[in-house]
């Protein structure tokens, strides 16, 4: 079930088991990180929860028609662009209390649910309380701390983790049919979220940021320290920049043990890699590669990601630059 949902098996597994076993509960907060399915997966569980059939939606019912063509009238999406108001939950209990008219249930998906203003979490907590038998209120949303503990308890939460890079692959290989992309490359750089996966795709800044790795480690061997802080101050995607900095030294390990280049991640750029393979030693690299991990994890406990990463171009460099030297004498 579900299987157009790439990855999140476990929540899958749950959803289809309180559907298999009738054990619906009345209000589910799906909760996890942007742009990793939470609202494609809420789409698929409202369209079985609406369809005649019960234990999977069929796709040719009259539910089914009415939800794919937008107008199921016991289904509802709340969606705002910046708060949802007070205002918008009354319309929505006012919805959610008339009994169904084509399904035997009635849903509303409510996304974004950090936008929900105090007030209007407070006027939703009354509908959790006293839910009609009917209805079923799906909450959305990144940080479940957004939500007020007495929703919390009245709702079932089902998380959503972080999609590995393999299912990143597989969604884009689905996504599209384009065989020049270097999907690896475009998973690593969307770092588990689908949304953003998708966004790359279609922008131009992937490309421009896939370059940067080469001009750095060109930097770091010219010892141009300029040309390396001008780089910093043109990114804003300092953890992928890392990432893909990681990639660029693992390719080049790579290289220096053997010839064999079909397991490289920056395969556009083989020559570049095997150029730069002649100023470093393996040693040398692992030593790049902790500096980057040690500012990915400085990142993490929530020091400037500019400033980290600055610093941590610099520490590259001068290492760098003391090598060189010693291999000189
Ligand atoms: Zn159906």
């Amino acid at each position: 079930m579900f299987e157009s949902i790439i990855g999140h098996e476990d929540a899958k597994k749950e959803l289809t088991n309180h559907i298999d076993k009738k054990e619906l509960s009345h209000a589910y907060i799906f909760y996890g990180n942007e742009g990793i399915g939470k609202f494609s997966l809420a789409k698929e569980f409202s369209k079985s929860l609406l369809c005649d059939e019960l234990d999977e939606y069929c796709g040719n019912c009259q539910s089914c028609h009415l939800f794919d063509g937008k107008t199921h009238p016991d289904f509802r999406i709340i969606d705002s662009e910046k708060s949802i108001k007070v205002q918008d939950i009354l319309e929505m209990i006012d919805f959610i209390i008339k009994k169904p008219i084509v399904s035997k249930k009635k849903v509303v998906i409510i996304n974004d649910s950090e936008k929900l203003t105090n007030e209007a979490q407070n006027k939703l907590l009354k509908t959790f309380e006293e839910p009609p038998s009917y209805g079923v209120i799906i909450l959305i949303v990144n940080n479940p701390n957004k939500i007020i503990d007495t929703i919390k308890s009245r709702g079932y939460e089902i998380e959503f983790s972080v999609l590995g890079d393999n299912e990143v692959i597989e969604f884009l290989k689905h996504y599209s049919e384009d065989k020049e992309l270097n999907y690896s490359q475009i998973a690593k750089f969307s770092q588990g979220s689908i949304t953003k996966a998708i966004s790359t795709l279609e922008s131009d800044r992937f490309s421009q940021l896939i370059d940067l790795p080469n001009e750095i480690f060109n930097s770091i061997i010219k010892n141009d320290e300029y040309r390396l802080l001008k780089i910093v101050s043109q990114v804003s995607e300092i953890q992928e920049i890392l990432e893909f900095m990681l990639t660029w030294i693992r390719d080049i390990s790579i290289l220096k043990k053997s010839r064999n280049h079909e397991n490289i991640f920056n395969a556009n750029y083989f020559n570049e890699l095997q150029r730069q393979s002649n100023y470093f030693d393996i040693e040398i690299l692992l030593r790049f590669s902790d500096i980057i991990e040690n500012t990915k994890k400085v990142i993490g406990n929530h020091v400037n990601p500019v400033v980290s990463l600055n610093y941590c171009l610099l520490k590259i460099q001068e290492e760098y630059y003391e090598y060189s030297n010693r291999r000189q004498i």
